[in-house]
């Protein structure tokens, strides 16, 4: 399997709750390695610029308004196939529907709340990262 990046953000629900610690020692033990990381306040136009394919979706607004309500944590995982393997410990979009022992199981809170964000494929993976992280951010 190739070694991957994908970009992950720990989203205003966690950090709130104190629990940045907890969801990166998950990814960690995964084997997925933190090789980039910034702790930021999205501004809205950020926020819906990082949205962007959602911008027809119902709830969009909403979702905007969540992640600029508190701090994020951007960072850039790396490991084998670390797409996928993020994707799977973090567990279904709706925590109702999400695996046990996943992170979205473990803490989020409803669909919208759901604490973290991996991308979806390689592809979107390298736009999110360079969307936060310029190339001397990131120490492999
Ligand atoms: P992410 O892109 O954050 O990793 P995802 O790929 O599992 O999550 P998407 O379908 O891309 O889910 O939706 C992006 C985000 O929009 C979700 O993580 C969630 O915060 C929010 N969201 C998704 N579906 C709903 C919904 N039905 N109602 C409210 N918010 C939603
Ligand atoms: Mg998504």
């Amino acid at each position: 399997m190739a070694i991957e990046r994908t970009l992950s953000i720990i989203k205003p629900d966690a950090t709130e709750r104190n629990l940045t610690g907890k969801i990166n020692a998950m990814f960690e033990e995964t084997g997925l390695r933190i090789i980039a990381q910034r702790r930021i306040r999205l501004s809205r136009e950020q926020a819906e610029s990082f949205y962007e394919v959602h911008n027809e979706r119902s709830f969009f607004n909403e979702l905007v308004d969540y992640m600029i309500s508190g701090p994020i944590v951007a960072q850039v995982l790396e490991g084998s196939d670390a797409v996928a393997a993020h994707r799977k410990i973090m567990g279904a979009t709706n925590p109702a529907q999400a695996d046990v022992g996943t992170v979205r199981k473990e803490f989020a809170l409803n669909v919208q709340e759901n604490s973290v964000h991996g991308s979806d494929s390689a592809e979107n993976a390298a736009k999110e990262i360079s969307f936060f992280f310029s190339d001397a951010d990131i120490v492999g």
